[in-house]
């Protein structure tokens, strides 16, 4: 086989490419364009397109309220499709449901609610801010404290570093599967029996893992997880998120909103709160039903690729990603900031350089190639294996290379860091 800097190798990877069709299940927007962000925001699938179409033209506004008939299960069945194809839980263990931030927030007070007496929540201070802030939030309101794990920022949090910090005062630790930065990919069996080992609760969000990496919840008996919807499950902007809960501890564990979607028989309009024993004590208010059903269309696409290809693809992707930049990046200023182990990490690639933000945003404005800027210096390939070409990884690469060797990403160097947002 040719080295990875023939163009060549990666043609060869595309013919061989078990998943090269679903390339076309997929909207293309412009020819050229290579987009390298769906860990960020998921392509979309042209069954979205058909699907919203239906959902709006003919149940919404020909069917009207009568159309709760078919909307009334759809958090459910979306929840058990994730649950069976993505991410290893039981039927009935998995439900979509507002955001993945309030979804930690409801799933991370549950656990604490469930464990009387203990006062301290673990996390690391690399995790996404999100769950960061939240937990912090969630510890004040109770008076708890938040245990935080220094993390390596390539590799992750280390294994001896969370043992030290769980005891018997520890009611839930929290942290996420793969790095939002670093794409790092933790060990979740062993992890989650460590915070069994000290009885307490294990929640884990699989906003980059869910869909590139396999999960297998109830094979490692997790108790809480949350993910999301937009990022590789394609659902679209601001699609809703999962959470899952191990199916003997729904009947006992209580979130802290008492919403009316929660309720045992709803429509009863009963007095009192008196959820339902399942997992649906989990939903709070009316779901985002055209959401929904958007998050039904990405997940199937998903499930009929199959996770097991899915992921043997991600880390090919990475892999070639990572090769082309040791021949031609590291020369230029830039080293790898994801683990070396394509087993050890999820489906992005993380370099880091000075310069990243002017050269994501040159990237995108001289070379047609979308990746993203994390802080401090950090530039995010997240090449989707259901919707990326090896040779659009190795074009981007070359691209890359071009723009910095010539030291084109400069006149970008001033650009305003509001627009950090835009990507
Ligand atoms: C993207 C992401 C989130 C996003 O949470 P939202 O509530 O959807 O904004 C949370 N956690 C992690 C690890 C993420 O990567």
């Amino acid at each position: 086989m040719s080295p990875a800097t023939d163009r060549a190798a990666a043609e060869a990877l595309d013919a061989a490419d078990p998943l090269g069709e679903f390339r076309d299940r997929f909207v293309e927007p412009e020819p050229g364009l290579i987009y390298l962000d769906g860990n960020s925001l998921g392509r979309l699938p042209r069954a979205t397109v058909d699907r919203l179409r239906r959902v709006v033209e003919q149940e919404w506004a020909g069917g009207l309220v009568r159309s709760w008939h078919d909307w009334i299960d759809l958090p459910t069945r979306v929840g058990d499709l994730i649950g069976e194809h993505l991410v290893g839980a039981r039927p009935g263990e998995v439900v979509v449901s507002d955001s993945t931030t309030v979804n930690l927030y409801k799933l991370a007070h549950a656990a604490c609610a469930a464990r009387p007496g203990r006062d301290v929540i673990v996390t690391d201070d690399d995790n996404f801010p999100t769950d960061r802030y939240t937990l912090a939030g969630l510890a004040q309101a109770r008076g708890m404290t938040v245990r935080v794990v220094a993390s390596d920022p390539v590799t992750g949090p280390d294994p001896a570093d969370l043992l030290a910090a769980l005891d018997d005062r520890v009611a839930v630790l929290s942290l996420s599967h793969v790095a939002y930065r670093s794409g790092a990919l933790l060990d979740l069996p062993t992890i989650t029996a460590a915070a069994h080992g000290v009885g307490a609760l294990m929640l884990w969000d699989l906003c980059h893992s869910a869909g590139s990496v396999p999960v297998g919840l109830a094979d490692a008996g997790v108790d809480l997880a949350v993910g999301c919807g937009y990022k590789y499950l394609n659902g679209g902007p601001g699609a809703p998120a999962f959470l899952y809960v191990r199916s003997d501890l729904q009947p006992t564990l209580r979130q802290p909103i008492w919403g009316w979607f929660g309720q045992r028989d709803q429509f009863a309009m009963g007095e009192r709160y008196d959820p339902e024993p399942d997992v649906r004590r989990f939903l709070t208010g009316t779901p985002a039903v055209v959401g929904v059903a958007a998050l039904e269309e990405g997940v199937r696409v998903l499930a009929e690729a199959g996770l097991e290809r899915l992921r043997a693809k991600g880390m090919a992707m990475t892999e070639l990603a990572r090769a082309l930049a040791e021949e031609w990046l590291l020369p230029l200023g830039f080293e790898l900031a994801s683990p070396v182990d394509p087993a050890a990490r999820g489906s992005h690639l993380t370099l880091r350089h000075p310069e990243a933000f002017a050269i994501s945003r040159a990237l995108i404005a001289e070379a047609d190639v979308i990746g993203d800027f994390r802080t401090p210096d950090c530039l995010r390939l997240g090449p989707a294996p259901i919707s990326t070409r090896f040779t659009e990884v190795w074009d981007a690469l070359d691209r890359l290379r071009s723009l910095v060797a010539a030291g084109r990403h400069r006149i970008h160097a001033e650009t305003s860091p509001a627009d950090r947002r835009v990507t």
